[in-house]
């Protein structure tokens, strides 16, 4: 569905993401992680097709990322980021509305009524009581799901996520990460998202690919490479890892005052 050949984005004096060689499959739940600055943010935006690369090849479905148009792309590809929506005085329904925007004609109609399909979201998403609510009258973790709303009623194949939990508390966090990956399993859609929270990375996504200095420093199922010594290397800190009693996923545990290993 997605591959990458030897992609590279360059701004300036820097490499921002270079050889990346990767592919995606349909379905696939893909986490990215690395340390603060390692090309996560960039590479996304090149799958979104916000960047283009510098050198290699990225393919959507066989053809060249530059070559489908604007509303092509919307019409495949959601984004979410950190905070998904800004406060503004828009209401939970009518910003559900706006992902709907690619699949609009320049009078703002669609073929189909979407109302059907906006009220099914707004239950999924138990956003019943909030849909006239509007979104700087929200708390963080409501409008998160307001967000993840607005993905939806865009039906896209592929979900690209930027750390979409990082203003999250944990039951925010988690109760995030389940309706995604509810969405998933009832539409088969494609999840890439870049995670800070390894456990929780660990859990979710099939396959992690792992990044530093903006070039690929691992990749495979988690078990394969959430090791110590991986961990160690790429992330610098010192972790004691276990398996999580209830799932087998391997855990990262951080011990106070033994922040960087020896060098
Ligand atoms: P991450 O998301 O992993 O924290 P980014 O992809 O945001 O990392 O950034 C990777 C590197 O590219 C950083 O050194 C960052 O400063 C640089 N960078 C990102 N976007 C731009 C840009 N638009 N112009 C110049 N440098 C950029
Ligand atoms: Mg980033």
């Amino acid at each position: 569905m997605i591959k990458l050949q030897n992609v590279g984005k360059r701004y300036e004096r820097l490499n921002a993401v270079s050889e990346i060689d990767w592919s995606v499959r349909e379905g696939e739940w893909w986490g990215i992680i690395g340390p603060n600055g390692s090309g996560k943010s960039t590479l996304l935006h090149l799958l979104s097709g916000v960047e283009m690369p510098t050198t290699g090849q990225l393919l959507l479905h066989d053809r060249e990322m530059a070559s489908y148009s604007r509303k092509e792309l919307a019409q495949m590809v959601a984004v979410l980021q950190q905070e998904g929506l800004a406060p503004t005085d828009f209401t939970v329904r009518e910003v559900l509305e706006m992902g709907r925007f690619p699949f609009q004609n320049w009078l703002g109609r669609e073929r189909e009524d979407a109302g059907p399909l906006l009220d099914r979201i707004i239950h999924r998403l138990e956003l019943d009581r909030l849909e006239s609510r509007r979104l700087d009258q929200l708390s963080g973790g409501q409008r998160q799901r307001a967000a993840l709303g607005k993905v939806m009623a865009q039906q896209p194949a592929i979900l690209l996520l930027d750390e979409p939990t990082t203003y999250l508390d944990i039951r925010y966090q988690l109760e995030f990460m389940n309706m995604v990956a509810e969405w998933r399993k009832e539409s088969g859609i494609t999840v890439i998202s870049v995670l800070h929270d390894l456990n929780l990375a660990a859990q979710f996504c099939d396959q992690l690919l792992v990044l530093r200095d903006g070039k690929t420093a691992g990749q495979g199922l988690p078990s394969e490479v959430l090791t110590e010594d991986f961990i160690r290397e790429v992330f610098r800190v010192d972790p004691a890892l276990v398996m999580h009693p209830e799932n087998g996923a391997p855990q990262v545990l951080l011990t106070a005052n033994r922040g960087r290993p020896n060098e």
